[in-house]
């Protein structure tokens, strides 16, 4: 196979983060330096001028999520923080109604630590198993509901194996039962459709990096009517954001936010296809090159852009150092620091007795298909000279 020059590294993390799309650089910039106003001074022109950027925004990815009004979008630091609010928000501000809460195991940390901090302090958690696909049992969600449960918290995608968990049922369920549904969309938004509406979602949250915006920015949509969804605030201090979210806008931030997310979906069906093609001719490549090669999670149901690996007889650690000219990751960059196999990787039930590394590849806006020829080529010669090397040192 000839590898076409690619400029390196290659980027095939887009999981952890994106690089702000240059389009949404260019909506944000008069944002800092001139029209640079509090969005909560009302006696002047500079104030009214960055107020009216944040309700333009607002709209803007009120429209995105259908939901039905601005209001409900409230401008957060990002998906932790997103998550934090609706978890325990929600279940301090319902103490009155019950004190259970259900999630699964395969959440990312900014759902599961808010869970885990909730039972510390004397609530109850019940945390979903999920099948060798990744997928939650919708029964055993049924059955895990009972008269004290207040909320399910089930993430829309998932950030290393991109299973999608069937939001339409779950909303479904949560409404016919009575209880409140939030999801962690920091990995749908802007790639799989979502209507907070149609799905039955009474709060949701997202995470501007991850689709093409800055850092340091996000949102939760907090459902109005049918039910009212209330929260108990984590932040006071001057009662921006009605109330539950205290401090000062980030106003270049929301801008740079709504901009991302109004283009992710105007061009979603495109990307979504040329991503999903690029990911397949990856996959595709591997088979034929590795030995030992095995796909995680649903092959079906997952972001167009993920494709996680498991590759056997190879050290998970010196398959990604000897890959220096591709930025990959084994597992979520929020966790990585440690060495222990992935929860998610534990969770999916596989086995843990036998040498293997895992490889997520998450392909994004900018990745080509000379990239993905490469990346191909790198990881099989890596791959080929790892075993040997296991193998010689065997043998001496
Ligand atoms: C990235 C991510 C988060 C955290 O988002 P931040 O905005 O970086 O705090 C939470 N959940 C999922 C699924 C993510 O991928």
């Amino acid at each position: 196979m000839t590898t076409q020059a690619v400029k390196t590294p290659v980027y095939l993390d887009y999981h952890a983060t994106t690089p702000v799309d240059k389009r949404v650089f260019d909506a944000m910039h008069r944002y800092f330096c001139e029209e640079f106003g509090n969005a909560a001074s009302s006696e002047h022109r500079f104030g009214w001028m960055a107020e009216a950027a944040v309700k333009q925004a607002r709209q803007t990815i009120a429209e995105t999520l259908s939901a039905r009004r601005p209001a409900e979008i409230i401008f957060t630091s990002g998906a932790t923080e997103s998550n934090n609010l609706a978890i325990l928000g929600a279940m301090h501000a319902n103490a009155h109604k019950g004190d259970h809460l259900i999630s699964v195991v395969t959440e990312h940390k900014a759902v599961l630590d808010p869970c885990a901090f909730w039972a510390q302090q004397g609530g109850r958690v019940t945390l979903l198993p999920v099948n060798r696909q990744g997928l939650i049992d919708l029964e055993a969600l049924e059955a895990a509901i009972d008269e004290g449960t207040v909320l399910i918290s089930v993430m829309a995608a998932n950030n290393e194996i991109g299973v999608l968990q069937d939001l339409n049922a779950i909303g479904a369920l949560a409404k016919r039962r009575g209880v409140l549904f939030h999801t962690d969309a920091a990995q749908a938004a802007g790639k799989i459709p979502l209507d907070v509406e149609a799905m039955g979602i009474d709060l949701l949250s997202v995470s501007a990096h991850k689709f093409y915006g800055p850092k340091g920015v996000g949102a939760l949509y907090v459902r109005r009517r049918n039910p009212r969804v209330r929260l108990q605030p984590l932040l006071f201090g001057g009662g921006h954001e009605e109330g539950l979210r205290s401090g000062t806008l980030n106003v270049p931030g929301i801008v740079g936010m709504a901009k991302a997310l109004e283009l992710a979906a105007a061009e979603m069906d495109a990307e979504s296809t040329r991503l999903a093609a690029l990911r397949d001719r990856l996959w595709h490549q591997l088979q034929k090159t590795v030995a030992d090669i095995e796909i995680s999670g649903c092959p079906e149901r997952r972001l167009p852009g993920n494709l996680h690996v498991r590759i056997a007889d190879v050290e998970p650690e010196k398959l990604l150092t000897a890959l220096k000219d591709v930025a990959l990751s084994s597992r979520s960059a929020c966790t990585s620091a440690s060495q222990a196999p992935s929860h998610v990787m534990a969770a999916l039930g596989l086995d843990r007795e036998r040498l293997q590394a895992a490889v997520r590849f998450g392909l994004g806006r900018f990745t080509t298909e000379a990239e993905i020829d490469y990346v191909a080529t790198r990881v099989a010669e890596t791959v080929g000279d790892l075993r040997r090397e296991n193998t010689v040192g065997k043998n001496t």
